[in-house]
Formats: structure tokens, C-alpha cells, sequence
């Protein structure tokens, strides 16, 4: 049993990271982004409420991402470790995260944030948002999106500085270099974890 929280501003290619820690190290992904888009694709009574907060690059309210973690982690895929993308995006949402883990008798071992500027990631959600046709890559949502994640996501970061879980990797350069990174951290955590 493993729990990881993937951290980053938006851009930070939490997802494509996400994608390679699951096949190295057998983790369920939960992405609420990803999540949420899935819902909005089927036209569902909860996409057409994430819809309205999305498209204006806000966050979903606490207690209903919290409600859809909390389901989320009651699927059985979800029992042998999971990593965490887009959640908790919010000092709320993190304490909730460990009650939830807690309620399920585990924790949370680690915060692997992806850390670059906002120059760059600026660049990426721009150059996604002509080939992902995600209504919130466009140059107006991006700059909000940013903005919340500097004033009420940003401050998890010095949240799992100060419980010792955050261990920050520079998000530059490859996908390869970056999980390269990861994976030192991450071997050196699971040595250290009774499974
Ligand atoms: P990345 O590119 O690093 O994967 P991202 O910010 O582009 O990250 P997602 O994580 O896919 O995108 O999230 C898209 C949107 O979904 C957010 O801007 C927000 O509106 C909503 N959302 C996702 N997770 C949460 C959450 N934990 N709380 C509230 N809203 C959320
Ligand atoms: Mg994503």
C-alpha cells in the first residue's frame, strides 16, 4: 500500500508523470481532471456543474470534489495504492485526504511536486489548447487558472513541507529527466515503507 499526491500548477505535467509512476509502480490513477472532463463528456447532471466552474478556470466547490474522492476511493482497484493527480488542490481538500485514508486505515506517503515558472507553463496550456480543444486552455482561462493556483493551491505546498512529505523536482527538460527523478525519490520512499 502506497499513496502519492502528483502536485503542480496547472501545465505541470502531473498527468504525463502520473502516467509513468502507475506502470512502474502498479498505482491506481486518480485524476479529478480527468474525472470531471469524463463526466462533462457524458453529459451528466455532475459535468454540467464541474462544466461552469471549469470553463472559467475555478475550482470545483471542496465538498463535492470531496464527496467524489470519497467514492473514488471505495472502488476495489483503489485498495492496493493510489496516486493522486489534481487532488487536493486546496488546504481543505488535503485535510480531508488524510481523514479519507486515515477512515481506510492508511496514509499518505508522499507529495511529489513538479516545480517550474509560470513563463513555461503558460507556453504548454497554450500549445495544448490547440490540439486539446479543452475549454479551459485558452489564453483567458489559463491566466485565471493560474492565479487560483497561486493564492489557494500554491500554499499545499509549504502544508506538505512542513509535514515532511514534500519532496519538490524540477519539472524542465524531459519526460524521461523527470521521471528519472521521480523514480530516485520514490525508490528511496518505498524502501523505507513496511508493505
Ligand atoms: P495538469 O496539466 O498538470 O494535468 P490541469 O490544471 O491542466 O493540470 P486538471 O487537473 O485536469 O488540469 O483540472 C482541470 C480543472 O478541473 C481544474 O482547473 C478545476 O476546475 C477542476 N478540478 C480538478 N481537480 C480539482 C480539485 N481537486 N478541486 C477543485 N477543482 C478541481
Ligand atoms: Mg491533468
Amino acid at each position: 500500500m502506497f499513496n502519492l499526491v502528483i502536485f503542480g500548477a496547472p501545465g505541470s505535467g502531473k498527468g504525463t508523470q502520473s502516467e509513468k509512476i502507475t506502470e512502474t509502480y502498479g498505482l491506481h490513477h486518480i485524476s479529478t481532471g480527468e474525472l470531471l472532463r469524463d463526466q462533462i463528456a457524458r453529459g451528466t447532471e455532475l459535468g454540467k456543474i464541474a462544466d461552469s466552474f471549469i470553463s472559467k478556470g475555478q475550482l470545483i466547490p471542496d465538498d463535492l470534489m470531496v464527496r467524489i474522492l470519497d467514492a473514488e476511493l471505495d472502488k476495489p482497484e483503489a485498495k492496493h495504492g493510489v496516486i493522486f493527480d489534481g487532488f487536493p488542490r486546496t488546504i481543505p481538500q488535503a485535510d480531508a485526504l488524510s481523514k479519507m485514508l486515515a477512515k481506510r486505515g492508511t496514509a499518505l506517503h508522499g507529495v511529489v511536486g513538479l516545480e517550474l515558472e509560470d513563463d513555461e507553463l503558460i507556453d504548454r496550456l497554450v500549445k495544448r489548447g490547440k490540439e486539446s480543444g479543452r475549454s479551459d486552455d485558452n489564453p483567458e482561462t489559463i491566466k485565471e487558472r493560474l492565479k487560483v493556483y497561486h493564492t489557494t493551491t500554491q500554499p499545499l505546498r509549504e502544508y506538505y513541507i512542513n509535514d515532511g512529505s514534500y519532496k519538490g523536482v524540477r519539472g524542465h527538460g524531459s519526460v524521461e529527466d523527470i521521471f528519472s527523478s521521480i523514480r530516485t525519490h520514490l525508490d528511496a520512499l518505498k524502501a523505507n515503507e513496511p508493505i
